[in-house]
C-alpha cells in the first residue's frame, strides 16, 4: 500500500502540465481507492452564476480528457444541479458524501485554494468508504491543490496574475491545431446561433502613453494602473476567453465562439470600462486594441494582424478598437502577400 501510495505521488508531482496533472491524480484515487469512477470537475462563473463540468475522469480503466480547445466551449452544467456539492462548498467542507437511490456512493472533495474552490473531486462506488481511505484522498488532495498552486505561479505573471507570454505560446498554437473551421457542423449544446459566422478572435491591448504615467506619477503608480487594467479586463471577458499579459503594458486576449458584431461589442465594453475608470492619483487611463478573426492563418501571422490593427490605432487616436479586415478590405491597411511564416522570423 505504501509502495503504491509513493508511486502515484511521484507520479503526480512530476508533471509539469494540469491536464497531466488531472489525469494523475484521477488515476491515483482510482487505484488507491479502487473507484469505479473518478472525475475532476471544473468549477467556474458566467454572468453571476456558477457552473460545473468535467475535466478529466476515468471509467473502466481508462482515462478521458476535455483538451482544452476552440471549439469544445462546453457551458458545462449549472452548479445548483448538483446539491451535495452546493452544500459542502457553503459549508466550506472538504469532504462530502452522496447516497444515490441504487445505493451508489458519491464523494465530493471540493479543492480549496486560498479560499476559494477552483475544482472538485467526484469519486463514485457501490461501497462506503473506511476512515482510512478518506485520510489518504484527503492526504492526495492536498498535494494535488500544492502543486496545482506551483504549476499555475509558472504560468501566471506575478504583477497582475494573469497567464504569462510563456503560457500564451504554448497554449495557443495548441489551440490552433485544434480550432474548427467556421460553419462547421457540431451537436454542441452552445449552438445557439448555428447560422451565423461564429468565429474566435484575438486582441491585442496596449495601454495608451504608458510611459507618461510612468514618468509623472513613478513606476509604482505605473505598475498599479497595470494591475487594475488586468483587473477590468478579467471582469469585461467571459471564462471561456483567455487574458494574457504580454509584456510590459501589451495584453493578449482570446475571445471565444463569437460573432464578429458580438466580438466588437465586448472589445469596445472593455475599452469604455478602461475608460471610465478612475485610475487612483493617475485619473484618466486608455487603451487601444487591435483584433483580428483566427481563422486558418498560423500564430504569427494572426498575431501580426492583430497587432498591424493595433499600430493602425494607435497611429489614428488612439484609445479605439480597430479590426483587421476591416482595415484591409477599406484599403487602409496592406495585406502582406506571404507565402509561408518563415519570412515574419
Ligand atoms: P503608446 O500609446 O504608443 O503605446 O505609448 P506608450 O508610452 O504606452 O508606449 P511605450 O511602448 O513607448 O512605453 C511603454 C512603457 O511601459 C515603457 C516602460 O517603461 C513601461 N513598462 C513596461 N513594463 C512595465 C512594468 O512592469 N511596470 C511599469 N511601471 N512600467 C512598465
Ligand atoms: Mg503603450
Ligand atoms: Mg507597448
Amino acid at each position: 500500500m505504501m509502495e503504491a501510495l509513493l508511486k502515484h505521488l511521484v507520479d503526480i508531482t512530476c508533471q509539469r502540465d494540469h491536464t497531466l496533472l488531472d489525469s494523475s491524480v484521477v488515476t491515483a484515487l482510482h487505484e488507491l481507492v479502487g473507484a469505479q469512477q473518478v472525475r475532476v470537475h471544473e468549477l467556474f462563473r458566467f454572468r453571476d452564476e456558477l457552473f460545473v463540468r468535467p475535466r478529466v475522469w476515468i471509467k473502466d480503466g481508462v482515462v478521458v480528457s476535455v483538451e482544452e480547445n476552440l471549439a469544445s466551449d462546453n457551458t458545462g452544467e449549472a452548479l445548483a444541479k448538483y446539491p451535495a456539492l452546493v452544500d459542502s462548498i457553503r459549508d466550506r467542507k472538504s469532504c462530502v458524501e452522496e447516497v444515490s437511490a441504487s445505493g451508489d456512493r458519491t464523494l465530493w472533495l471540493p479543492v480549496w485554494l486560498n479560499d476559494k474552490v477552483s475544482c472538485c473531486m467526484e469519486v463514485v462506488n457501490p461501497t462506503p468508504y473506511n476512515s482510512s481511505t478518506l485520510h489518504m484522498m484527503e492526504g492526495i488532495l492536498s498535494v494535488y491543490r500544492n502543486y496545482q498552486n506551483i504549476l499555475d505561479y509558472s504560468e501566471r505573471d506575478s504583477l497582475t496574475g494573469l497567464l504569462n507570454r510563456k503560457t500564451f505560446d504554448e497554449k495557443f498554437s495548441r489551440l490552433l491545431s485544434t480550432a474548427v473551421p467556421e460553419g462547421h457542423p457540431q451537436d454542441q449544446p452552445e449552438r445557439r446561433h448555428a447560422h451565423s459566422n461564429v468565429g474566435h478572435w484575438l486582441a491585442v491591448v496596449d495601454i495608451d502613453h504608458f510611459k507618461k504615467v510612468n514618468d509623472q506619477f513613478g513606476h509604482l503608480y505605473g505598475d498599479e494602473v497595470l494591475i487594475l487594467v488586468a483587473n477590468l479586463l478579467r471582469s469585461s471577458f467571459r471564462a471561456q476567453d483567455r487574458v494574457f499579459r504580454f509584456g510590459g503594458e501589451e495584453f493578449v486576449v482570446l475571445l471565444r465562439s463569437t460573432t464578429l458584431e458580438d466580438a466588437r461589442k465586448i472589445f469596445e465594453r472593455f475599452r469604455t470600462n478602461v475608460e471610465k475608470h478612475d485610475f487612483p492619483q493617475v485619473g484618466r487611463v486608455t487603451v487601444s486594441l487591435g483584433f483580428a478573426s483566427i481563422a486558418t492563418e498560423s500564430p504569427v501571422m494572426i498575431l501580426g494582424h492583430a497587432d498591424q490593427a493595433l499600430y493602425y490605432a494607435k497611429a489614428n487616436g488612439r484609445n479605439r478598437v480597430c479590426y483587421y479586415d476591416e482595415l484591409v478590405q477599406s484599403g487602409e491597411l496592406h495585406s502582406e502577400v506571404s507565402n509561408d511564416t518563415v519570412e515574419f522570423f
